[in-house]
């Protein structure tokens, strides 16, 4: 590509290294492309700062030549919102370095770079649980998880990435840096900063570093898996487990009949889990920090007392870690065997927990009547109220022709999350691929109030710009999609 700002990148190259400054569009390519390959962008360079002051010269280099500049960690999010269209890409990969455990603090401070398996893998090493779990974990970032609020499966017991982060280390639009590094868990020392840097996709300063919570490790647990005459039914199920067992529920899964055939066609090493087939099934973990307790007979007397209720149909607990993990493998294989059964719309949506049945029933009627033939695999964390209401093109119709009909499904998933005062973003973002659906839902005085600390924090949108909310001199549309 043509060098249009030679000297800025002459003067990053200075003080980086001409190694981190990469403009050879070869070398350019994994960090332009999105991993759902839905968008693919455009960048003057690929910029790799290696601290965090490093990062701070970078962005105040950019802030004055009024270049964009757009964060990205492991680039696995499923938004567009680390694809660039103008600017550089600010790749934190360098920043990788766990500053500090304190165990008895129950903290970790990490640099924005670490991978997400390298701070569980940290934690454990203290005897101690990162819980944030995602199926991306060998390579997203924690500054990726933390700018994306990620979510994953372990959010009924632990929270999301939110709930999880301490404090934050930025660096702001102008290049300032805000050491807001504290493992307290009070203070109140005014308004709370951090929570504004949390899940803004980059939008509103650059994460460098964050003190995370640490946990007690499970030293127990246990797996089952259970199949249930109706998403209603399970919703029962996981009321009663909730009630009986408390904080050792650590998911409550959900996937509908066709998600666990796709898996069993398709998912190697697949055996199917129950003799029978049910309409809705549930994975559920129950686990503790207290290696003696007998958490497989708390689950066998729940559901013992669901079955004689009728709640469940039928039921099995692993009776080893290996069992457990290969029920875990039925509801983890899922994303991947979707592709294989041709085109997918996918919508990652909240709703309050119990009304979680409800939407699925009503958004799967609607989808159906919309398009018939089209399979509905309405999947995921439950227990959240968080469902991946994913759509699998009818068997014999065009890829092309199904995907086409994306803003029509949306409309009809959308406004009926809507109606029950859901979410149209539960865990991955809004990024560029829900930006334009966002002024349609969310509330006009909070977007207000959205544009007035975007405005605030990066007056002159050097941050990311387009994504998350329009703003004026913004990319008007979506960008290009890739293959
Ligand atoms: P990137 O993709 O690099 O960036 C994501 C966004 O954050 C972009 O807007 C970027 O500009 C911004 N950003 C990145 N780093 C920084 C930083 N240091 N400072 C400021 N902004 C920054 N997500 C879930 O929530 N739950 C899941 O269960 C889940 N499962 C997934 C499974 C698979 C197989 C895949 C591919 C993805 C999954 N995701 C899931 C989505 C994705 O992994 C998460 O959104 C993750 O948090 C992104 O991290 P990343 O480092 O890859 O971020
Ligand atoms: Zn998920």
């Amino acid at each position: 590509m043509t060098d249009t700002h030679p000297d800025l990148l002459d003067v990053l190259s200075a003080r980086l290294g001409s190694q981190h400054v990469i403009r050879d569009p070869t070398a350019m390519e994994a960090y332009l492309v999105e991993e759902r390959k839905l968008y693919r962008g455009t960048a003057l360079a690929v910029v790799r700062p290696g601290s965090t002051e490093e990062v701070a010269f970078v962005v105040r280099e950019c802030a004055e030549a009024g270049i964009a500049v757009v964060p990205q960690g492991g680039n696995t999010g499923l938004v567009g919102g680390g694809v660039p269209h103008k600017g550089i890409v600010l790749s934190l990969a360098r920043l990788d370095r766990i500053r500090e455990v304190d165990a008895f603090n129950a903290t970790i401070t990490v640099e924005a770079g670490c991978i997400l398996k390298a701070v569980q893998d940290e934690a454990e090493k203290a005897d101690c649980l990162f819980p944030l779990s995602l199926a991306s974990e060998g390579s997203c970032r924690i500054g990726g998880n933390i700018a994306t609020n990620a979510g994953g499966v372990n959010v009924l017991r632990y929270g999301n990435t939110r709930d999880l982060v301490l404090g934050l280390e930025v660096v702001l639009a102008d290049g300032r840096i805000w050491n807001g590094l504290k493992g307290l868990r009070k203070d109140n020392m005014g308004y709370d900063l951090k929570n504004l840097f949390i899940g803004s996709e980059g939008t509103l300063g650059v994460i460098t570093a964050a003190v995370l919570r640490l946990f007690p490790r499970p030293k127990s647990r246990t797996v089952a898996f259970i199949g249930c005459a109706s998403p209603h039914a399970a919703l029962d199920l996981f009321d009663t487990f909730r009630r009986r067992t408390g904080d050792q529920l650590t998911a409550f899964e959900f996937m509908p009949r066709f998600a666990l055939e796709i898996v069993l066609r398709h998912a190697a090493g697949a055996v199917p889990p129950l003799s029978g087939e049910h309409e809705a099934y549930a994975l559920i973990e129950l686990s503790s920090p207290d290696p003696e307790i007998d958490l497989r007979e708390r689950a066998e007397a729940v559901l013992g007392e669901a079955l004689e209720a009728g709640t469940v149909e039928d039921a099995v607990i692993a009776a080893s870690e290996a069992q457990g993990d290969a029920l875990w493998h039925l509801r983890e294989s899922l994303s991947h065997v979707q592709r294989l059964e041709g085109g997918s719309i996918k919508h990652d949506v909240a709703v309050p927990v119990s009304r979680v049945a409800d939407f699925i029933v009503t958004a799967t009627q609607a989808c159906e009547q919309a398009l018939p033939g089209v399979r509905v695999c309405a999947f995921g964390h439950f227990g959240d109220g968080n469902i991946h209401f994913n759509l699998s093109q009818p068997v014999a119709m065009e890829k092309a022709a199904f995907l086409n009909q994306w803003e029509r499904f949306n409309r009809i998933v959308h406004d009926i999350v809507h109606g029950l005062n859901g979410s149209i973003s539960a865990e991955h973002g809004v990024g560029l691929i829900k930006r334009d659906e966002l002024v349609l839902y969310k509330d006009p005085v909070a977007l207000d109030l959205m544009r007035t600390l975007k405005g605030a924090l990066d007056p002159h949108n050097i941050l990311n710009p387009g994504k998350v909310l329009a703003l004026e001199a913004d990319l008007p549309s979506a960008l290009p999609a890739g293959s």
